[in-house]
């Protein structure tokens, strides 16, 4: 393999950076499922920008839509003040997004950070509670400003607040206790006044926790969580910046579950292009925010309010994306069934199109990634011990795309685990 010439960033680019460690080299161009590095050589993306190329690298039909917008000199950048590409957006979003499922949402439109988003949902919920305790839930990822940081799992990024994280309260996600995680903790600790634990303000979840170690929640135990929260005036957030947009199926991941969320946060995805974006939706009456009580300079970036408005309506006139994802997720699921079964010492779970290997030696994990790379696949680690290996690839990717990425996966733990 060619050395990739990394100086510069060695040299100046903070220490913080991490993906690029993984992946050492320097990408170029990028289209669907693929990225070009400068000397040539293509790797099959199933990283996906951690789920932010739903659709793939520059899309064709928003990179024309985004490419007419500015030839025309369609606004960049508007704070938050009345735009065009705005109306579009927010009428589209009514018309196929919120209408057919019957939500009554309004949009907010913080940030274009999936932090941001996270840290405008849990302002809001206190703000209209007038509570401060948030229960969060074991391996938790929500973003890495101090608030959505409070409500996370991860010791060694919590560390990195450097400041006490507090008015939060962490409860067994679905699967985390031996014995089926049914509640009966929580439940017990909100109904007794000597439980030490203060009546919150909101609930924070993911429905399939992401940088978690693709944890899946079980529709029956989201739908328990929801009552839980409904019947105490407790409101549920979901935290749907990774699983939204499609990735388990529906646009929204708990459309499965048959739940209706308080207040939802979305981001990653939802600009389709890559382009920042975020939004936090929430249930009318909770509108509660006056003018100005949470803003930014960035909220305005109607460049992606214009690939977001093409993204509904290319893929969310109909159900087409989510079965197609169904579908294409059944048959991942399946073939890493079989390798699980080649190979002792390791699981598989998933939904839709976000799927787990999970390797009971952790280390595993890391070198699987490792060797994929080289063998031109890009896949991430995740999980409290970076145990699991996630597949996410683009909600686009073709069956041969498939194939071709899980035959290079197989190659990965063969190599790992038998040395040849
Ligand atoms: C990525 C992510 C965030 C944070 O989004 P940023 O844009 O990185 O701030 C929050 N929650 C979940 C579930 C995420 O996957």
């Amino acid at each position: 393999m060619t050395i990739a010439e990394t100086t510069v960033f060695e040299a100046l680019e903070s220490n913080v950076r991490g993906y690029c460690r993984s992946w050492p080299t320097v990408f170029d161009t990028a289209r669907g499922a693929w990225l070009t590095d400068e000397n040539g050589k293509e790797f099959l993306d199933f990283f996906a920008g951690a789920g932010t190329l739903n659709y793939g690298h520059n899309n064709p039909v928003f990179k024309k839509a985004l490419v007419d917008y500015i030839m025309a000199d369609g606004i960049t950048h508007a704070l938050d003040m009345s735009t065009v590409a705005k109306r579009r957006l927010l009428e589209t979003m009514r018309d196929l997004v919120f209408t057919p499922r019957g939500l009554d949402y309004k949009v907010q439109f913080p940030g274009p950070t999936g932090a941001n988003a996270v840290e405008a949902a849990l302002k809001l919920a206190r703000k209209v509670t007038g509570r401060t305790t948030v229960l969060n839930f074991t391996n938790a990822f929500h973003g890495m400003t101090l608030g959505a940081l409070s409500v996370t799992g991860n010791a060694a990024k919590r560390a990195a607040a450097g400041v006490p994280l507090v008015h939060t309260t962490p409860m067994p996600f679905d699967g985390y206790l031996d014995e089926p995680e049914d509640f009966s903790w929580m439940r017990r600790a909100l109904d007794d006044t000597s439980s030490g634990l203060d009546k919150p303000a909101a609930v924070i979840v993911e429905t399939v926790q992401g940088e978690g170690g693709v944890n899946v929640a079980r529709s029956e135990w989201l739908r328990t969580l929801s009552e839980l929260c409904s019947a105490r005036g407790i409101l549920l957030i979901v935290d749907d910046v990774q699983m939204g947009c499609g990735r388990t199926g529906p646009f929204f991941s708990f459309e499965i579950a048959g739940i209706t969320p308080d207040i939802v946060a979305v981001s990653k995805s939802i600009s389709g292009y890559g382009l920042p974006m975020a939004l936090v939706l929430m249930r009318r009456e909770l509108d509660q925010w006056a003018p100005g009580e949470h803003n930014g300079t960035f909220r305005g970036h109607n460049t992606a309010f214009v690939t977001a408005e093409v993204a509904l309506r290319e893929y969310w006139s109909d159900d087409a994306l989510e079965r197609s994802t169904l579908a294409k997720g059944a048959r991942i699921h399946d073939q890493l069934v079989t390798l699980t079964e080649s190979f002792g010492g390791i699981t598989t779970r998933g939904r839709g199109l976000v799927h787990g290997l999970v390797f009971e030696d952790a280390s595993q994990a890391e070198k699987v990634c490792q060797v994929a790379f080289e063998l031109g696949l890009l896949v991430e680690t995740s999980g409290a011990t970076e145990q699991v290996v996630k597949l996410l690839p683009p909600l686009t990717v073709s069956d041969d795309e498939i194939t071709h990425g899980l035959g290079i996966l197989a190659r990965a733990v063969e190599i790992v685990r038998d040395g040849h």
